[in-house]
């Protein structure tokens, strides 16, 4: 049997039969259109040219770096990202090099305001990097883009390359918020996963940010993986809870081995049923919220004191390639195999393999690979879509009045659309607005997807992961 539908705090979960009536596989939208909508027409010259026009508008928006290091010491059976395994830390040396000779690039085409209000480091692993290395490239970035005061500044972590040593050096480098990987502390689970990580070596790691001045803590956590139950997960959560992290994530492990060849490595008959797995995460969020936790939306937790937590209820929530952020739109600069840039009405991404990365770099053109100029539309339905993901309400008036449209008129199918979702309780259409309830917040994303126009034009939907 699964829970009866149960309000915890500003969700209400929903009960089976809502899950398998609107749990349906889509994007987590940290940008609209999604990456898979980039085209190989949108290509470095479109790029530049961007970079290069980036001053002439009256208020150039803020500027974010995101820096991308593939490398990692141990494959973990379940991961989607795009990596590279190896022992040989060596490779790190000619990676900072063509970094830097992106960095180069970048900087000399950019126009406006050149100083940093975010900076994040995601991979891959970042703290594959030695401390010395770690020195070199932020000296290398800080060069180029200057950090601004209050600068945020975070990078993902890996405890099992992350001594004390090394937190200290990231804290005195200015890093004041990490993103510590954990996913389960079940050893039959990590065995199964191929990740092994003590409590105590994560507990280490945690306790040595704060010391060292970090502000924050994330903690990300995956359910849906092999050999979990309801038991073991709640037990993981007992320590999650002890280390007492100021924003949580919970992400869905969606098993895809057509699609990564690392996944073809976990065992299918140790995957926990459907049911169980629905147990698990409704526990899950029972738990948080119990505990504290506010659901901020789409897999992210915070306590009610954090930033986020606080932007949400000020209405100052904002999506980006990296969740939720409390900054204001910033253009953000990609620099790294695959990353992803956002400058002005672009996005862009990084050729994906590090050779041709390389070659690219060596022979002084920038890495693009693929982008979207966002028309009219596209920014249009953008703001629609990032207003549900962040504050799950959207204000009819405010999207007629900054996009010059008439919003019953332009958007009559996709309200058609709501009206299931209305009638299940999931959302409130009223004159001015539309308004996710409690019992729809969990189910955000199928939401969202009403507006993606994208969607609506093909069936691409099996290329993603569902909440369960
Ligand atoms: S989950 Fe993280 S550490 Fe593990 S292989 Fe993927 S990128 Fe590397």
């Amino acid at each position: 049997m699964l829970a009866p539908v149960m309000t915890v705090k500003d969700i209400e979960l929903p009960g089976e039969a809502l899950l398998r009536r609107f749990d349906h596989p889509g994007p987590r939208y940290t940008s609209y259109p999604t990456a898979d909508r980039f085209v190989e027409a949108f290509d470095a010259a479109a790029f530049a040219a961007r970079l290069a026009s980036r001053g002439d508008q009256p208020s150039p928006p803020g500027l974010s770096v995101y820096v991308h290091v593939p490398f990692c010491d141990k494959v973990c059976y379940y991961c989607a990202c795009n990596k590279v395994v190896t022992r040989h830390h060596e490779r790190a040396a000619d990676y900072l090099r063509a970094l830097q000779i992106e960095a180069d690039l970048v900087s000399g085409l950019l126009t406006g305001p050149r100083e940093l209000e975010q900076l994040h480091f995601g991979g891959g692993t970042p703290t594959f990097l030695s401390n010395a290395e770690l020195q070199q490239v932020m000296a290398m970035l800080t060069q180029r883009f200057p950090l601004a005061d209050g600068v945020e500044c975070s990078i993902e972590v890996d405890p099992r390359s992350t001594p004390a040593d090394k937190v200290r050096t990231l804290a005195q480098l200015g890093f004041n918020r990490m993103s510590v990987g954990v996913q389960d502390f079940d050893l039959q689970v990590q065995k199964a996963v191929n990740r092994l990580q003590s409590y105590e070596m994560t507990k280490e790691t945690i306790d040595t940010a704060r010391e060292a001045g970090f502000k924050s803590v994330n903690l990300d956590l995956i359910y849906g993986l092999p050999k979990q139950t309801r038991d073991s997960f709640s037990r993981t959560l007992d320590r999650v809870l002890e280390l007492s992290p100021e924003r949580i994530a919970l992400y869905h492990y969606a098993h895809l081995p057509e699609r990564f060849k690392t996944q073809r490595r976990i065992v299918a008959a140790e995957l926990p049923p459907s049911e169980e797995k629905t147990h698990i995460m409704l526990d899950a969020i029972s738990r948080l919220s119990e505990a504290g936790y506010r659901y901020i939306g789409m897999d992210h937790f915070a306590k009610d004191t954090d930033d986020l937590a606080r932007a949400q209820v000020l209405g100052r929530l904002h999506r980006n390639f990296q969740g939720y952020s409390t900054r204001p739109d910033c253009d953000l600069i990609g620099l790294g195999v695959s990353s992803i840039s956002k400058v002005g009405p672009t996005y862009s991404q990084s050729v994906r393999e590090l050779d041709e990365y390389y070659d690219r770099l060596h022979a002084g053109l920038l890495p693009t690979a693929r982008g979207v100029q966002l028309d009219r539309d596209d920014l249009l339905r953008r703001a629609v879509i990032m207003a549900l993901m962040c504050h799950f309400e959207v204000s009819k008036e405010g999207i007629e009045s900054a996009h010059v449209i008439k919003f019953d008129e332009y958007f009559q199918r996709e309200l058609q659309d709501l009206r299931s979702f209305e009638e299940a309780g999931l959302v409130e259409i009223t004159h001015d607005w539309i308004s996710v309830r409690p019992r729809g917040k969990l189910l955000v994303r199928g939401i969202a997807m009403v507006f993606d126009r994208y969607l609506r034009q093909d069936q691409r939907l099996r290329r993603y992961s569902k909440i369960v």
